[in-house]
């Protein structure tokens, strides 16, 4: 979709730290790391947020999403002590970029409230 930055980095318009491709889902450093590590899961599809989720091949999409943080706890050797997934969903859950993602928060002892 024109003038959204997550698409414009699946198809290579802005550069991006990646860890980790496939056919439906690209991995990337986040630009702010609020954690050690930080990285986007997005879909390769302009899917607003959660609440846009609209037909079975955007469901396809989110089990793609799983998979592939899946492989990335494997493949940053975070699967052991941990992480946490996040998704901001609209005004209220701080989305700013209208582009599903999932944010990857690992590398320290994460307090234990989910929401401030
Ligand atoms: P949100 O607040 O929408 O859940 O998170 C958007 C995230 O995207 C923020 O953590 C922000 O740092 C990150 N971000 C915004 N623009 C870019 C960019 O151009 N490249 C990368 N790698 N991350 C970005
Ligand atoms: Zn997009």
């Amino acid at each position: 979709m024109d003038n959204c930055i997550f698409c414009k980095i699946i198809n290579g318009e802005i550069p991006s730290n990646k860890v980790y491709e496939d056919e439906k889902v690209l991995a990337f450093y986040d630009i702010h790391p609020v954690t050690p590590i930080h990285v986007l899961v997005i879909p390769k599809k302009h899917i607003e947020s959660i609440v846009k989720l609209e037909s079975e091949e955007d469901y396809e999409y989110v089990k793609s999403i799983h998979k592939a943080i899946n492989e990335i706890a494997k493949k940053l050797n975070i699967d052991e002590e941990g992480f946490r997934v996040v998704a901001n969903c609209g005004e209220n859950g701080g989305q700013e970029v209208k582009h599903l993602h999932y944010h990857i928060l690992a590398g320290k002892k994460l307090g234990t409230k989910v929401a401030e």
